[in-house]
């Protein structure tokens, strides 16, 4: 594939690409004066990236299950949570945070 081509695949400026291709993070063969891409390393390039998210959700996940509050939440009249010392707008984020965990729990199941 052409620069440009990865470029506009990708959402990246062609100078991005071409930094990619000269620093080794983007494989790239030279046809005489310029580059190309094989749509192999484009390919890598993306799992590469979605392993990185699928990380970086993974640890948010732990990070949530390391802070929330096993104990349920005890609203009052005006829908505020002084279990967890919520008064904010909607509910409470540890009953938002184990909703969140819940639903992970189930998708792994
Ligand atoms: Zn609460």
């Amino acid at each position: 594939m052409t620069v440009a081509e990865v470029a506009a695949l990708l959402r990246l400026s062609k100078m991005t690409v071409y930094r990619m291709a000269y620093s080794g993070d983007l494989a790239a063969v030279r046809v005489g004066r310029s580059i190309r891409i094989p749509e192999d390393a484009v390919l890598k390039l993306i799992a590469d990236g979605l392993a990185d998210m699928r990380q970086a959700r993974l640890a948010a996940i732990d990070l949530v299950r390391e802070l929330v509050d096993p104990s349920e939440c005890a609203p009052d009249a005006d829908g505020h949570c002084p279990q967890h010392g919520w008064a904010g707008d909607g509910p409470c984020p540890q009953a938002r945070a184990r909703d969140l965990l819940a639903e992970v729990d189930g998708q792994a199941a």
